[in-house]
């Protein structure tokens, strides 16, 4: 039986990784530091750009004349608007502070988040003659329009005290339709200070890059989430027998000269395909790995929009999960459990486990549910788009219910017996294997019969997803069920 351990795949020839783990703890460091280096840039010669061109002519002369739009959170809340300083300039004011730093953004020294993608509209005015007269005859510029977005400002304000002072990301959605309904990104930094705080928000050298938003341009090794990933391209691969896979865990697997170990070597015995995922089985999921054929693995990559673009508005990293000819069975094997090379962002992550919680299908994310005139009238509504499918429905029922075994007998067990059943999984990524420091992540979903919310979480430098991600999971799902 090939899905025995007795009887290994063959692959390709040794070669042993000669470089350590902490190249790629300095490969993250230097993705991080690049990253704040190409955000600091982008504002510095977007502004330089807009200087000189005639478009800014044009952003000028809206700007002389409206003043810029609010933001509202889905219920109303308002999360940006406009005032007037001493001196009767116009000041934009952020009344949440850092709690929306990253989401809703900042229009000054460039512009970034919803401020950046809703722009056109916020500085464009649609109110109709009537009103404009009575703004021209109180001396008064003509108000922009207004920006609905699908924030939820409980969650978010959850997500942010969860989150605590740690470094991380949090992404809370609607899997049935695509909104982003939080979005968290630490450290952060107070919107309302930007221009006062910016040469130093722009020259700090330490690795905080405050005005990087990790939820969508964070590179993380996704660690044992990425099991969600493998555990597809297996069951592409064994459609029919995949329940028929064992293997005997010893804490530690050796193939052809590489070693694989589970998290703090602990021996999980004998195991099924089910039972790998539900306990995060290192040995087993390196084995499942080498165990799928090499076109199962790149059409999973593929269809999971690895290496690709994502239908994301916000500015974005792309993921990385190389499987090619070249690929030795150590590259397979560390792949197979998310480390290695691989990096994933949070949000890419929270897609795939919406299409899992969607019979299948990703609904395409969006974060602005429409656009007001002051007085009132709709300018632009958006509503739930299908995006694509990314995996079968039976695929996505079978790792639904995987996600719920880790819950109920996994590493997700503090969600077990509460008044709703959740469905996820965790990761502990290590980013330096000589002291095993690990970013803790959890991605999953509630309920699991009927998901309505998704989050997705990473923690850095925390440690188990078990204990540092799944806790925060826990009490966003508390709050959006209305648990005491
Ligand atoms: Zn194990």
């Amino acid at each position: 039986m090939e899905n025995e351990n007795t009887e290994k795949p063959k692959k390709n020839k040794i070669k042993i990784r000669s470089y350590p783990i902490i190249v790629l703890t300095l490969f993250y460091s230097v993705l991080f530091a690049a990253l704040l280096f190409y955000v600091a840039r982008y504002s510095y010669t977007h502004r330089a750009v807009l200087l000189d061109n005639s478009y800014n002519t044009r952003t000028q002369i809206l700007l002389n004349q409206n003043s810029r739009g609010e933001i509202f959170s889905r219920d109303g809340d308002v999360l940006a608007y406009n005032t007037k300083d001493l001196d009767g300039n116009d000041v934009r004011v952020y009344p949440y502070g850092k709690e929306f730093a990253h989401t809703v953004g900042y229009s000054t020294n460039g512009k970034a988040g919803i401020e950046s993608m809703a722009n056109y509209y916020l500085i464009n005015t649609s109110i109709d003659l009537k009103e404009k007269v009575k703004y021209e005859t109180a001396g008064e510029k003509y108000p922009g329009d207004s920006v609905y977005t699908t924030l939820d400002v409980t969650l978010q304000e959850v997500a942010y005290n969860a989150l605590a002072s740690r470094k991380g990301a949090i992404i809370v959605s609607n899997p049935k339709t695509g909104e982003i309904l939080a979005m968290v990104s630490k450290p952060d930094f107070d919107p309302n200070l930007i221009s006062k705080e910016w040469s130093s928000l722009i020259s700090d050298k330490s690795d905080d890059a405050k005005l990087l938003n990790r939820a969508t341009q964070g590179m993380y090794p996704p660690g044992s989430t990425f099991k969600i990933v493998t555990a597809l391209a297996y069951l592409k691969a064994h459609p029919s027998d995949y329940d028929k896979y064992r293997f005997t865990c010893s804490g530690k697997y050796t193939y052809e000269g590489n070693t694989i170990t589970c998290f703090h070597g602990e021996n999980h015995g004998n195991v099924d395909f089910i039972s790998s995922f539900a306990k995060s089985c290192n040995t087993s999921f390196a084995n499942i790995g080498l165990s799928t054929d090499a076109k199962y693995f790149k059409k999973t990559l593929d269809d999971l929009m690895f290496n690709q673009s994502l239908p994301v508005d916000m500015v974005y990293s792309k993921s990385g999960a190389t499987y090619t000819e070249d690929s030795t069975s150590d590259d397979i094997m560390q792949l197979s459990i998310g480390q290695g090379t691989t990096s994933m962002s949070p949000i890419h992550l929270n897609l795939i486990t919406n299409a899992i919680a969607n019979d299948g299908v990703l609904m395409k994310p969006y974060i602005i549910s429409n656009i007001s005139s002051a007085d009132g009238k709709t300018v632009k509504n958006y509503s739930p788009e299908s995006y694509k499918r990314l995996m079968s429905d039976k695929e996505a029922e079978i790792l639904s219910s995987m996600m719920e075994k880790v819950v109920e007998n996994g590493t997700a067990s503090r969600l077990k017996g509460l008044s709703y059943t959740a469905a996820g999984k965790t990761g502990s990524a290590e980013y330096n294997s000589q002291t095993s420091d690990s970013h803790a992540w959890f991605t999953g979903f509630a309920p699991a019969e009927d998901p309505k919310i998704s989050v997705t979480i990473i923690v850095e430098d925390a440690g188990s997803g078990g204990s540092y991600a799944v806790p925060i999971a826990k009490r966003i799902f508390d709050a959006y069920f209305g648990v005491e």
